[in-house]
């Protein structure tokens, strides 16, 4: 069985966790953690990194930054992951649902601005795939109504549009180091803070809701209560670890987009033919070969070719069940405008298999076991 995922391991992983082992320092904010946080920092020209226990917490602390209370109501694409929403509903927001592009199934920036009504607080853009939205008309409508842009770059790592990284182009950038991401600590993520008005207070929230960063660097004597927060620190060992793929990251992206190439002209001949599409990327748009899909003609297709696949001994699976159309969706959301592409085409996506040195040969077998399943038809 040729599998969905690998976890990406470089070698060094045990080599770093024994060095955070000899420190003695394993909680959050020790050695490897500031490795980490400096390295984005320093490659991805960000002002402030902070290494949290996962996406999901990052977004969670997104919205306690941004302020979000009961009744506001935050605008995100319907096709993404749950945590995407799940972290301004805890905090009483209304979530408002709008459709996606088909050729990126990203938010679609022009559908953004009839979503807006006086309660809106905050546009949360996914870059699905890890190909970017488009940031700067996004950018341009939240300055236009003072709303503040959170991106979930979870899939985003490495990627960039116009040049610079998705995650330090809105306000706040939430990445993930899940196992499922393109560098990994099984469990993990980051918070990018690009604006430096909310730097002091990231980590606050962070540290408990006290002030224990400042206490550690030695600018105050005593730490206390100051503000709501949570736990939100990565422990050292599992920095220990992220430190390693984070060196050999130029390696991990190249390998994948070598692969995701390989899948592109291979497939190219049946999108010619009509019988599947491929993924676009906009000029702008440098991506990480997060993740390849394909989409069917219509949902039955899709469901057969998964498991025609399954039966060749092919992992591929389908992705996001809209949002807007689950049990908590419809409590705690709405939809904006016309569902035009979040279901009809989330119904035709396929992702085949796609991880840190993948074999070309298992890419071409693949290739071939769609190709012979058009042929059939
Ligand atoms: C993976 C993912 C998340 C959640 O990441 P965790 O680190 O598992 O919390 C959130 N949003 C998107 C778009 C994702 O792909």
């Amino acid at each position: 069985m040729i599998p969905f995922n690998v976890p990406p391991i470089t070698g060094n992983e045990i080599y770093y966790i024994e060095k955070s082992l000899r420190t003695q320092k394993l909680s959050g904010g020790g050695p490897f953690t500031k490795k980490c946080e400096e390295w984005f920092e320093r490659n991805f020209k960000c002002k402030k990194t902070l290494l949290v226990p996962s996406c999901t917490h990052a977004l969670e602390m997104a919205a306690m930054l941004i302020d979000v209370k009961e009744g506001d109501e935050i605008i995100m694409p319907s096709y993404t992951f749950v945590s995407t929403a799940n972290a301004f509903v805890i905090r009483g927001a209304k979530i408002v649902f709008v459709d996606i592009r088909p050729d990126t199934m990203n938010i679609d920036e022009n559908r953004i601005e009839s979503a807006i009504t006086e309660k809106t607080k905050a546009i949360v853009v996914v870059h699905y795939a890890g190909v970017a939205c488009e940031m700067d008309q996004i950018m341009k409508i939240a300055s236009k109504y003072n709303l503040y842009v959170i991106e979930d770059a979870a899939q985003g790592v490495m990627s960039t549009y116009k040049g610079r990284a998705l995650g330090t182009i809105g306000h706040i950038g939430c990445y993930s180091f899940h196992e499922t991401k393109n560098y990994t600590c099984g469990e993990g993520g980051a918070i990018l803070i690009n604006d430096p008005a909310m730097i002091e207070r990231a980590e606050i929230i962070r540290e408990k809701g006290t002030d224990r960063s400042k206490f550690f660097r030695g600018q105050i004597d005593k730490y206390t209560w100051i503000d709501i927060g949570s736990s939100y620190l990565l422990n050292d060992i599992s920095a220990a670890f992220l430190y390693a793929q984070l060196e050999k990251a130029q390696e991990i992206n190249q390998d994948r987009l070598t692969t995701w190439n390989l899948y592109y002209a291979n497939l190219k001949g049946l999108q010619e033919e009509g019988c599947i599409e491929l993924p676009y990327v906009p000029e702008e748009c440098k991506h990480n070969g997060h993740l390849f899909y394909i989409k069917t003609a219509c949902l039955k297709e899709q469901e057969d070719l998964i498991k025609y696949l399954k039966d060749n001994g092919i992992m591929a699976v389908f992705h996001y069940v809209p949002l807007h159309s689950s049990k908590a969706g419809t409590q705690y959301g709405r939809f904006s405008g016309i569902d035009l592409y979040t279901t009809s085409h989330s119904e035709r996506l396929i992702r085949l298999p796609l991880y840190y040195q993948m074999s070309p040969r298992h890419v071409t077998y693949i290739c071939d076991v769609i190709k012979t399943f058009y042929e059939k038809r």
